[in-house]
């Protein structure tokens, strides 16, 4: 999978799971003795709010604590809670979780799902190497999903400024609407290399992919971005792409991880975000989540395209075809 594929396994987290990842995480940070005592103290600690508290007391220079211990601060909303791993204000913490707090319930609206607001655990990071340690996958992208902590890891400071950010979130809310099934994949990781991980999944990441980008098209009027394109909102750039740089693609392949996979970015996402647009401008989200719930990368191909056709009451080369002349009108 290019870049992040914002899945893993999972659901619940407790405080003590919580306390292994943090530690694990502080591991990976140190080398000498001396600072692992202090994070045996630290770990020993029940909130990570009293982690300043342990290096107030702790003999370790304040130039290596501000480089190996980010400050943490920690806001409650309704439906979130804001772990802050950097020196934000008051003032901008409070914005940052008021703001996604605000996303959260208007995602929950667009899926009509908004009698069951999951609770989503926000972990931010100023910078992108913080945030790749933190993260269970070490992920090289700004902004992961955790399917099982219900977790976002993203960065936001001068890598990532903007406050709402909705993509991550929507995927966390589509996952918590069905039961997911598991799936060992392998994730790209910060390092350049690879790391097999058996993730918690629902659908298949096209449809996993199509909905985040329509979500943040429709209700957030945001465009899509691509390290290797401005941004642009999809079907412009599907059009775009089939017209100008030659992109040929099968998407009836595509529909299954490996297919998705092997055209990588822009591509993948792009054509995900336009046909899943499409589905849901023409069907409605009801009829468009009826179908995300019935695909699986356990499936074969044959068998989620039979799915498709069954969910939306049209054969997917119809589909297929509606999809690709609404794009030429
Ligand atoms: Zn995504």
């Amino acid at each position: 999978m290019p870049g992040d594929l914002d899945i893993e396994q999972g659901k619940t987290q407790n405080g003590l799971e919580m306390m292994d990842r943090e530690r694990r995480w502080l591991l990976d940070m140190v080398k000498d003795e001396s600072d692992q005592q202090t994070i045996d103290q630290y770990v020993e600690r029940e909130s990570i709010l009293e982690r300043d508290l342990v290096l107030a007391n702790s003999d370790i220079s304040s130039q290596k604590i501000e480089t190996k211990f980010p400050k943490c601060s920690t806001y409650k909303t309704a439906h979130g809670i804001f772990n802050f791993f950097g020196r934000y204000s008051e003032a901008a913490m409070k914005n940052f979780s008021e703001v996604s707090e605000a996303d959260i319930v208007r995602i929950c609206r667009f899926l009509k799902c908004t009698d069951s607001i999951p609770q989503i655990i926000f972990n931010i990071f100023s910078n992108s190497r913080d945030k790749q340690m933190a993260d269970p996958f070490h992920s090289p992208g700004k902004a992961s999903a955790r399917y099982d902590e219900m977790t976002v890891y993203r960065v936001w400071g001068k890598e990532l400024i903007q406050v709402s950010f909705p993509h991550e979130t929507t995927h966390i809310v589509a996952h918590s609407l069905f039961t997911p099934y598991k799936l060992k994949t392998v994730v790209d990781t910060a390092d350049g290399g690879t790391q097999e991980i058996e993730a918690a999944m629902v659908g298949t990441a096209f449809f996993q992919e199509g909905l985040a980008i329509t979500l943040n098209e429709i209700e957030f009027g945001l465009k899509y971005s691509s390290p290797t394109k401005e941004e642009e909102f999809v079907d412009d750039w599907v059009r775009q792409g089939i017209k100008y740089s030659g992109w040929h693609f099968n998407l009836r392949e595509m529909i299954n991880m490996d297919g998705f996979d092997k055209y990588g970015s822009p591509i993948g996402p792009a054509v995900a975000g336009s046909f899943c647009k499409f589905l849901i401008n023409q069907y409605g989200v009801e009829t468009f989540l009826k179908a995300y719930q019935q695909l699986s990368e356990l499936s074969s191909t044959e068998q989620n395209i039979t799915s498709i056709g069954n969910a939306f009451g049209v054969d997917f080369e119809n589909l297929s075809r509606n999809w690709i002349s609404s794009l030429n009108n």
